[in-house]
This record gives C-alpha cells, sequence and structure tokens, in this order.
C-alpha cells in the first residue's frame, strides 16, 4: 500500500483543480481518472456546447448579414460533421493543458476506475484526505421507448444534423441545445412538465427568454408529461413521442432524433459504501459547508454532491475542500498558503444559460424575493435603450436588478439578452463585495458597452 497526503476519484474542474492547488501548497496527491481528463464539463459538457453555440452564432450572423450591408448569391451550407470537428480540436487542446497541469512533480495521475477499499484506503493508495469528485450522470424518465432518446453526449456526436429534434426538458441543457440545434436549421421540438423553462432563474425572464427562442421557431410545449416514445420505421431513424397536456390530452410529435434533459443526477458507486459516508435526500454525498462528508478527511466535491452541478461551483468546491484539508493536514514540507473562502456557507455562484439571446443569473430571483416575503426594490433596464446594443443589432434582453429598499445591498440579477453572462458577473463581484445600488451607481462605467445596461437599471 503506497502512503499519499490526498486521494483525489476524478478529474474534472472539481478534481484537478483540488489536485492543482493541494500540490502547489506542498501536499502529495494521488489522482485517479477512469476516462478523459477534464470530465463532463471539458469533454461533453461546457466547453463542446459552447464550440457549438459559437458555431450558432456564426450561423445567425450569416443569416442576418444583410443587416450589415453583406450581401452573396444563393444559400449557404453548415455541415455538422466540420464544427464537430473543431469541437474535438479545441477539446484536445484544452485537455492537453490539463495533463501539462497534472504533470507537477507531485501529483500521481492514475488513469484507472478508482475504487473504495475503506474509508481512507482507495486502489492501491492510502491518505488521510479523500476527495470525491466523480461527477454525475444523466438521468432518464422511466417511459416505455425511453432507449429510443439519446443524451446530451451522445448528441454531441452526431455527425449529420438531423432534420427534426424532440428535447425532453426545458432545463439549462435542453434549452441550450433547442437554441443551437434550431440555429443550425434542425426543427426543434421541446416538451416540458412546469409551467415555465429554466426554474432556477426569474421566471419573468424566463418566460421572455422562451418566447424569443419561439420567435426563432422553436415549439415549446410546457405543462406536458412525456408518456413514451415509439419508432415509426424499422430502422428507428424516426420516432413519436406521446406526451399528455394539463387537461389529460395526448399528443404526439414527430422527429428524427429525441434529447432526454431532465436533469442529472450525482455519480456514485456501489464500492462507496466501504467509504461509510451518508447521502443527501438529493441523492448526491452528504457534505458540510466544509465540503467534508459525515466521515471525517473524506470531501465530496462537485455534481457528485448535488449542491449546484456547475463547473465553476466544483472549482470553488475544491478550493475550500483543499483549504480545510491543508489546515488539517500537517505534512512535512506544506505550506497553508491557499486564499479564499473556506465554507460554502455565503458563497456567491453565478450561472449562466448560453442560449441565443444568452440568460444569467445571481443571487435571488424576484420569485424567491416574493415567496420570501422579504422587501425588496426591483430595478430593470432593457438592450434596446443600449447604444452598444443597438450598434450591435442585438436589441432583445432586459437586466433586473434585485436590492434592499432604498438603492441598498445588492441581493440578485436575473438577465437575458446579449453578454448576460458578463453583466450577471459584474453584478456576482459587486455582491462579493456587499456592494449598494447607491454605490454601483457612482461607479464610472466605459461607454459604449453593455454594461451601461446595469448602471441604467441602478439608476432607474
Ligand atoms: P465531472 O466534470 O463530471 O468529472 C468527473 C470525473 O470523474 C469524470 O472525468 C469521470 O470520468 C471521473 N470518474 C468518475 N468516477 C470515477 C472513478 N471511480 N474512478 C476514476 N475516475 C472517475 N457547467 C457550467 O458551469 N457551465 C456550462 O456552460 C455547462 N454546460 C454544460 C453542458 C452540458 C451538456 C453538460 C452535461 C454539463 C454542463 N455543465 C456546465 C455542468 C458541468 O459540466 C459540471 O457541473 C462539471 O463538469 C462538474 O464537475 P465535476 O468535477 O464535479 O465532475
Amino acid at each position: 500500500m503506497t502512503q499519499t497526503d490526498l486521494i483525489i476519484i476524478g478529474a474534472g474542474p472539481g478534481g484537478y483543480r483540488a489536485a492543482e492547488w493541494a500540490a502547489k501548497a506542498g501536499l502529495s496527491v494521488v489522482i485517479f481518472e477512469q476516462k478523459h481528463l477534464g470530465g463532463t464539463c471539458l469533454n461533453e459538457g461546457c466547453i463542446p456546447t459552447k464550440c457549438y453555440v459559437r458555431n450558432a452564432e456564426a450561423v445567425e450572423m450569416m443569416r442576418q448579414a444583410q443587416t450589415f450591408g453583406i450581401h452573396y448569391d444563393g444559400p449557404f451550407d453548415f455541415f455538422l460533421h466540420e464544427a464537430r470537428d473543431r469541437k474535438e480540436q479545441v477539446v484536445g487542446t484544452l485537455r492537453q493543458g490539463i495533463e501539462t497541469l497534472l504533470g507537477h512533480p507531485n501529483i500521481t495521475l492514475v488513469r484507472a476506475e478508482a475504487r473504495f477499499i475503506d474509508a481512507h484506503t482507495v486502489g492501491d493508495y492510502q491518505a488521510k484526505a479523500v476527495i470525491v469528485a466523480t461527477g454525475s450522470v444523466p438521468k432518464c424518465l422511466p417511459i416505455e421507448g425511453a432507449a429510443l432518446a439519446i443524451d446530451s453526449s451522445d448528441l454531441l456526436q452526431l455527425d449529420r444534423l438531423p432534420e427534426s429534434l424532440c428535447i425532453v426538458g426545458a432545463g439549462v441543457i435542453g434549452m441550450e441545445f433547442a437554441s443551437i440545434f434550431s440555429s443550425f436549421g434542425t426543427k426543434v421540438t421541446v416538451v416540458e412538465f412546469l409551467k415555465e423553462c429554466l426554474p432556477a432563474i426569474d421566471s419573468d425572464i424566463a418566460k421572455r427568454l422562451r418566447k424569443a427562442l419561439e420567435k426563432r421557431g422553436v415549439e415549446f410545449c410546457m405543462q406536458c408529461a412525456v408518456k413514451g416514445i415509439k419508432p415509426l420505421t424499422e430502422s428507428g431513424e424516426r420516432k413519436e413521442v406521446t406526451f399528455e397536456d394539463k387537461k389529460g390530452k395526448l399528443h404526439t410529435v414527430e422527429a428524427e432524433q429525441v434529447l432526454m434533459a431532465v436533469g442529472r443526477a450525482p455519480r456514485v458507486f456501489t464500492h462507496f459504501k466501504n467509504g461509510g459516508f451518508a447521502y443527501s435526500n438529493r441523492a448526491g454525498i452528504e457534505v458540510d459547508d466544509h465540503c467534508q462528508t459525515t466521515v471525517p478527511g473524506i470531501y465530496a466535491i462537485g455534481d457528485v454532491n448535488g449542491r449546484q452541478m456547475l463547473a465553476h461551483a466544483a472549482e470553488a468546491q475544491a478550493k475550500i475542500a483543499v483549504r480545510n484539508i491543508l489546515e488539517t493536514l500537517h505534512s512535512p514540507g506544506c505550506q497553508l498558503t491557499l486564499d479564499g473562502q473556506e465554507s460554502m456557507d455565503g458563497l456567491i455562484v453565478p450561472a449562466a444559460i448560453f442560449t441565443n439571446p444568452e440568460a444569467a443569473c445571481v443571487g435571488k430571483s424576484e420569485d424567491q424575493l416574493k415567496a420570501e416575503g422579504a422587501a425588496y426594490e426591483c430595478r430593470k433596464a432593457f438592450h434596446r435603450a443600449n447604444g452598444k446594443a443597438m450598434a450591435m443589432a442585438d436589441t432583445e434582453g432586459m437586466v433586473k436588478l434585485f436590492s434592499e429598499p432604498g438603492a441598498g445591498r445588492i441581493l440578485g440579477c436575473h438577465a437575458y439578452g446579449a453578454h448576460s453572462a458578463d453583466l450577471v458577473q459584474e453584478v456576482s463581484s459587486l455582491m462579493c463585495r456587499k456592494t449598494t445600488v447607491g454605490q454601483l451607481r457612482n461607479m464610472v462605467h466605459i461607454h459604449p458597452t453593455l454594461s451601461e445596461i446595469l448602471l441604467a437599471a441602478a439608476e432607474s
């Protein structure tokens, strides 16, 4: 049995960042990865989808070319296999970067599946501290014909554009793919059980975003429960999805591909029982605010704890876990030098949905503030009144800024429209510094930029 300071299971954004920080602080680290370095985020999630988002933007620019005085003869072609090749190149380059990062002399990379023998023994290694960062897997509805549907990873591997796509679920993944594939020219239908898409985002913003996608041709069937999928042809090339509306009436939609996008579940294994830690009611590994499981010294970060399934949340949790490990592990040569938050309590985590138009949020939505009975002010500003948005011919969008009464501390910002993620990132930074709307009003913003929309909201 080989002794080490820290064992990490999984080299996604949670795992590889934890390895980097722990190694730089002087710990000896063993990191297991059974598949590709970079995890879901790099190989099947954030980066591949954002490559396609860029392709989709390029296609939309071509469609709007005349707005900018650009004229060309005849239609243009878009080839999915070429977009896929570009995506693979980007992913390959970034994977190489992670390999270099994990080449640190304090890190041993084990390319194999890690199995818990007991709480502090994983495979052939033993350590006082273990970080579980095994990520998540796609969920699937228990319906007849579910095997005919594909998941987001399969969709990213297609080399031929489907003529039609039915997406089950209007969460972040469903909405991003609806936007991407409708830009590519696929006929997209989204079937969603809830009244509105994107439950984590302000319902007013979510509705406007859905309407914007409808204008681009995406069909939404809201408050509809999918009942089953069946093949229409012997080869299964066309499928029929049956769903029931809120009045109990059955409907069907035909599609070449059906994407199951009903959320993701923490990736846990039966051998985890040897670790002895408990699970939360969200089916993830139960952790406290320091990311520690119910077994001291064993931490679980990222999607596997089911708290916030976002790459940057996994990274933030990696830092919290490593900070706590450094403070409890007094290993020779270990420097307690990692800055940052020690706990998830009060951690501000913004989120974005990379549709066209983009949407993003940080902090409370108006729905949450109302439900809590909180005293708040809501200020709005619109892309259509912003000079830069007009110059960009990208005027669809709105920002909602929430604060304590009297232009007090900012409580949240939910937005949709061009570069919403960047706008919300500014608000997120301000919230980290407990900034008030009054202070935001006095911060000079570059002209002309979309960030002036925030200023306009603060001044409204
Ligand atoms: P993962 O990235 O899933 O990494 C876990 C790693 O552990 C994997 O490489 C896996 O092979 C490995 N592993 C598992 N079990 C074992 C074992 N027993 N032994 C060895 N290795 C093991 N998030 C964003 O913030 N922004 C986005 O734009 C975004 N877009 C997304 C789009 C899609 C289509 C999807 C599916 C997800 C997206 N996400 C996005 C979510 C993001 O990918 C995850 O939140 C993030 O990858 C979680 O990181 P993680 O380190 O917890 O796990």
